[in-house]
């Protein structure tokens, strides 16, 4: 049986890159492997995956409230590889476990674990639950030298846990912080009301 996998990060831990540079290593190999992403995420034109980096290429399915991945045919596919998989919902969650179960085509998953409320997202949670492989993509404290776990939202320059928990806008800032620079940051905030 294929694996579920979940490699976790926060902003800024070269998910995305890491996802491209697996897809890369198929496609040169001659496999064949879909690449989804959520429909929603429009940072970077509908259709691309694109890392911060700069590489792209281009989503070979958007994932909508709509779509079932169990109709799609995956008899040629070796790997399905997801990107933000922290907006996908529960459903499609286990439609991808159902995939690598039944149809045994790994699934590598990449999203963040926890919002800028440091609050699990509804795809990152169902895959924590279920999936075989749960692995961090690390990287550093935008403040400090130590792991960063959190996601940190700044707002004009301003630490803030308010807003919707899915937001892509420009004047938004998210920075990796370890969960002491997220705290005081945070409380900076709250001691100049
Ligand atoms: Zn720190």
């Amino acid at each position: 049986m294929a694996k579920l996998y979940f490699r976790f990060g926060t902003v800024g831990s070269a998910k995305t890159l890491n996802l491209l540079a697996v897809a890369h290593n198929y496609r040169q190999q001659g496999k064949h492997i879909l690449l989804l992403k959520p429909g929603m995420d429009s940072r970077f034109g509908v259709e691309n995956i694109r890392s911060r980096a700069g590489l792209e290429m281009a989503a070979d399915i958007l994932v909508t409230p709509e779509t079932n991945l169990l109709d799609i045919d995956l008899v040629e596919i070796d790997c399905l590889l997801v990107d933000e998989v922290q907006f996908m919902s529960v459903r499609i969650i286990e439609q991808l476990r159902e995939i690598a179960m039944k149809l045994d085509i790994p699934v590598i998953c990449y999203g963040l674990r926890t919002d800028f409320r440091s609050h699990l997202f509804e795809g990152s949670r169902r895959l924590i639950e279920i999936a075989d492989s749960i692995e961090e993509v690390k990287a550093t404290c935008h403040f400090c030298n130590k792991k960063s776990i959190m996601n940190l939202k700044h707002v004009n320059g301003v630490a803030t846990t308010e807003g919707p928990s899915v937001d892509l806008g420009a004047e938004e800032k998210y920075f990796p912080t370890c969960y002491g620079c997220y705290t005081r940051q945070l409380q900076a905030v709250t001691c100049l009301c």
